[in-house]
């Protein structure tokens, strides 16, 4: 997994670097490393991280996440993952997990959350984020506990959720006084018109923080590893999904962190087949075993069992282990398990085989020619 370069570093500028110093540092870069002009090997990718800098950076929301969070306070999606990752604990411990697919963001664009924030300032949950699973079949049968270390985020201990150092930092916003929407008319030729827009002095919140919470750097949350232990019941079936709450995206607003969804992938069995809660496998069987109406052992996820055969046992029988099957998740009742038998003729040594014979000599089976005259018949 290739990290990521600090935007900072990419941009040649300092962390307490001014929105001029970027725009100019910017400038001069992406006139460098323009594909059209620089025919460098490596000018494109060098441009498109200069341009991922700039769209960050130049940004107040967006940097300030990123101050804060690193590469994992921005959209997973928009590249490698950096340091910052709060998944990384999770894929590195359980190889299953899919990066690729935890496809929610963290944060929504800021467009998104602009106009949200300009209709709805209310606290809410944060984003749902999805991940992946793989387990084996039989983890899925007997069921199974990860423990991870997961990160949750959480409302800032030392500000509450106001994001400001303390009460005398934050004010009410005198220019939408505290409303985060203002009134905007405009002179067209049919008229003024009257339409409601983002207070842009406090960005829709109502509120203007004069010192920022020094824990949370203004973001309101805060991130920490936290042990979790995923349940995963036995019975569970290909493609269900297992809800981690509180392990999503930061809440907005105030609000409650958002969920982790881990949707799991079960790989199939190379003997065991499922259908619905049961199970089905081959069977192979000795024919002298069926002969002797032997006691045998029979394989089950749950360990071996022994079976007593009889000996009218014909190919393609399917014979039960009752409650030897899948769990009915939420009850304590099972699926059996369905041997479909096999019969087979052991290999023997020359001197065995002259035995059996010798033995067999005299039997009378009339069997397959009864069977050949009645698909015959048929007609
Ligand atoms: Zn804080
Ligand atoms: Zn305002």
């Amino acid at each position: 997994m290739s990290s990521k370069r600090d935007y900072y570093e990419v941009l040649g500028l300092n962390k307490n670097a001014t929105i001029d110093e970027i725009k100019k540092s910017y400038r001069s870069l992406a006139k460098k490393y323009h594909p059209d002009i620089n025919k460098s090997a490596d000018a494109e990718e060098k441009f498109k991280e200069i341009n991922e800098a700039y769209e960050v950076l130049s940004d107040s929301d967006k940097r300030a996440r990123y101050d804060q969070f690193g590469h994992s306070g921005l959209d997973p999606n928009a590249g490698g993952f950096g340091s910052g990752n709060p998944f990384e604990g999770f894929a590195a411990g359980f190889g299953g997990v899919d990066l690729g697919d935890i496809f929610s963001s963290f944060f929504g664009g800021s467009h998104e959350r602009a106009n949200a924030r300009a209709f709805n300032n209310k606290p809410r949950k944060g984003q749902t984020i999805q991940s992946k699973l793989k387990i084996t079949f039989i983890e899925s049968v007997l069921g199974k506990t990860i423990e991870q270390k997961l990160t949750k985020y959480e409302i800032c201990p030392h500000c509450q959720g106001s994001g400001a150092e303390d009460k005398n930092s934050e004010i009410t916003c005198d220019q939408c006084q505290g409303r985060g929407q203002v009134n905007i008319h405009r002179r067209t030729p049919f008229g003024v018109v009257n339409s409601l827009s983002i207070c842009n002095k406090c960005e829709g919140l109502g509120k203007i923080i004069k010192h920022k919470c020094s824990t949370c750097k203004g973001q309101r949350y805060v991130s920490k590893n936290v042990m979790t232990k995923i349940k995963i019941p036995a019975g569970i079936k290909n493609g269900q999904e297992i809800v981690v709450q509180g392990f999503g995206g930061p809440g907005v607003n105030g609000g409650p962190s958002g969920d982790l969804l881990i949707y799991i992938l079960i790989e199939p069995h190379k003997y065991y087949v499922r259908e619905q809660n049961n199970i089905h496998v081959d069977f192979l069987v000795s024919f002298i075993d069926i002969m002797n109406s032997a006691k045998v052992e029979v394989p089950t996820p749950y360990g071996n069992e022994f079976i007593n055969l009889s000996n009218d046992i014909v190919s393609g029988d399917i014979l039960t282990l009752k409650g030897k099957g899948f769990n009915i998740v939420g009850t304590k009742k099972y699926g059996d398990l369905k041997l479909h038998v096999r019969i087979y003729v052991p290999k023997l040594s020359k001197k065995e085989r002259e035995k059996v014979a010798e033995i067999l000599s005299d039997v009378k089976d009339h069997e397959a020619k009864d069977w050949i005259k009645k698909v015959n018949d048929n007609k």
